[in-house]
């Protein structure tokens, strides 16, 4: 299929032209005040909340929200495979439910523009239309990237929220509510049912001191809450973490410091979604007169549509050409990269292992690490800063280096949340399951009756009603593995069969046959089992295996009888597994293949 996606050149020239932002539809107080589009409550309605992704885990959060026969999506998320997932590339919620119902799909509503809240929503259109997707402006310019690239665009509507601005879903309403987050343009959302006021967090941190001035609305959140909220729906991320998270501006004196000491060239990494983090880092820029190379297309596709959308501000003439980054002195060059999580096809990890083609590092490079290691990528982080390290550079990273700070908020900021609001039900959302149950335990101590507080998981029905709160039933959950070369989905067999590769090997063998005689010597070939130089046609255990092959053929092969070359294969590899297990002590896939020649 032809592919619209915009190219690197494409994005390096958009984002050197300033679009001239128009009216600032961003300021919290040129917003409109909407409260008053209400849902009037219904006696004995039943609103349904269903989490399809983000509890008991961190990631692919989806949520939905049902009354009667409306639905509407809150965020589609994906979410990054662990470890025991080899080759898969993305993971993503099983959305039977939402298929099997999707004539009752009103919208999909999104909270802020990070990869597990909007990176299944291309997923979700190709299985069924959408009619209207709101998001927060940051966010609707990603997703119009991505609905692009898929050729997806005619699937649904594309439509830019406001802070304090409500709109009608079916017998739905929701308001976005400002909140501040390591992305720019990000909203809680009050959610007006029949059953009362819904309160989602999205995911948050009370940043007072916001690098974009667009300050949390905790106004319109204790207004809602004042009025009587009957559910909070919260961010458990950094409940393990005391205090409050530090406001994005406290990073900006850091990087100063470090680019000051900095002899030579600067090479800095963070999440390409960091907006907040990439603008100071292009302040700083500006500042000392150095010159900025961008490196990754994501980290490219971000600073182009912020630029766009008037969330990122610099001159022209900031950035260069990656072509012009050996061109100029050392001391003016700013390498902007991809790769904070040691990401092996990452611009920082191939300059790390020496496979840049244009960046060698040299011992003056100061290489600045952004970010801390999602966990489960710690290692890989590691092996970057240690190969950064031996050749020379120094290199400033981890989490006491000054140079990050969280999007979510610690424990003390998710106490004030659950002050604000004030709601009568507790359900803390994006986290692990230890996070969850520590969470709602800081909602008991906020004075939330015990009872009120639900710990979910992913495919739970909570049924709310004016008067009650129950966990109610299950509709389908799961996660669907997706590898970017298969055109459909990796299953639990595929899974298995590549755990079985990596740890036990495979011996794979091939021959032919006619009329009851082994036609060709068979073929033995044996990966993972064996040293290189004993898997050859003269290596011990291959010339055994082949013996075995011809011998267990010629035994079972007969001139008269038709040949069921399926028994056959059974028969080779029961005899084989035999030798194996014999000779080898081990258990590989075993590949046999005869052809019959007629
Ligand atoms: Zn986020």
């Amino acid at each position: 299929m032809p592919s619209n996606r915009t190219s690197m050149g494409e994005l390096e020239k958009r984002v050197r032209k300033v679009i001239k932002r128009g009216d600032d539809t961003f300021v919290v107080a040129k917003g409109e005040d909407s409260l008053s589009g209400h849902v009037p409550l219904i006696p004995n309605a039943k609103v349904k909340v269903i989490p399809l992704g983000g509890m008991c885990e961190i990631g692919k959060n989806t949520w939905i929200i049902e009354y009667e026969d409306d639905m509407v999506i809150i965020d589609g998320g994906l979410a990054f495979p662990s470890d025991e997932m080899p080759g898969v590339e993305i993971v993503l919620p099983d959305i039977s439910y939402l298929v099997q119902n999707k004539n009752k799909i009103r919208g999909l509503v999104i909270t802020h523009g990070h990869e597990d809240h909007i990176g299944g929503i291309v997923p979700m259109l190709k299985q069924f239309d959408i009619p209207i997707i709101y998001g927060p402006s940051l966010a609707v310019g990603l997703l119009e990237e991505k609905l692009k690239d898929a050729q997806l665009t005619d699937k649904t509507e594309l439509v830019k929220g406001r802070p304090r601005q409500t709109f009608k879903l079916g017998a739905l309403a929701f308001t976005y509510v400002r909140n501040t987050h390591s992305i720019a343009d990000s909203f809680c959302l009050i959610i007006h049912t029949p059953a009362g006021k819904i309160v989602h967090s999205g995911d948050f941190k009370f940043d007072f001191t916001p690098v974009d001035g667009e300050f949390f609305d905790v106004y319109t959140l204790a207004k809602a809450g004042e009025d009587g909220v009957v559910l909070l729906i919260s961010d458990s991320t950094n409940v393990e973490r005391e205090g409050y998270t530090p406001s994005e501006r406290s990073v900006y004196a850091k990087l100063e410091e470090e680019f000051n000491r900095a002899p030579g060239r600067i090479v800095i990494t963070t999440f390409a979604s960091q907006v907040h983090r990439i603008r100071q880092i292009l302040d700083i820029c500006v500042k000392m007169e150095k010159k900025v190379a961008i490196f990754g297309r994501s980290m490219l596709l971000l600073a182009t549509i912020s630029r766009e959308l008037g969330h990122m501000k610099f001159p022209d003439g900031l950035l260069i050409n990656l072509e012009d980054v050996n061109k100029l002195p050392d001391e003016k060059i700013v390498i902007l990269t991809t790769g904070s999580q040691g990401e092996p096809l990452s611009a920082l990890t191939r300059m790390a292992f020496d496979e840049h083609k244009q960046i060698t590092i040299q011992p003056k490079d100061t290489v600045i690490i952004s970010a801390t290691p999602i966990p489960g990528n710690e290692r890989a982080v590691a092996n970057v800063v240690n190969a950064l390290s031996a050749k020379g550079a120094h290199v400033v990273y981890g989490r006491d280096s000054g140079v990050h700070v969280s999007g979510h908020a610690c424990k003390e900021e998710q106490r004030m949340l659950l002050n604000v609001v004030k709601p009568k039900y507790f359900l803390p959302a994006h986290g692990e399951y230890r996070m969850l149950v520590l969470h709602g335990n800081l909602g008991v101590e906020c004075g939330v009756d015990p009872k009120n507080i639900f710990i979910m998981e992913n495919g739970d029905v909570l049924e709310l009603t004016g008067k009650s709160a129950k966990l109610n039933g299950q509709v389908p959950s799961g996660i669907i593995m997706v590898d970017s070369t298969r055109v459909g989905d990796v299953d639990e067999y595929i899974i298995e069969q590549r755990h079985k590769l990596a740890s036990e090997g495979l011996l794979s063998i091939m021959t032919i046959v006619a009329g009851g005689k082994v036609l060709e010597e068979p073929v033995v070939e044996a990966k993972g089992l064996v040293l290189a130089q004993e898997d050859t046609t003269h290596g011990q255990f291959v010339t055994d295996a082949k013996k075995i092959v011809a011998k267990t053929i010629t035994e079972n092969l007969s001139d008269s009888k038709a040949i069921n070359i399926d028994d056959l294969k059974e028969k080779v590899k029961v005899e084989l597994k035999k030798l194996i297990h014999k000779e080898l002590k081990r258990e590989p896939l075993v590949q046999v293949v005869i052809l019959e020649s007629k």
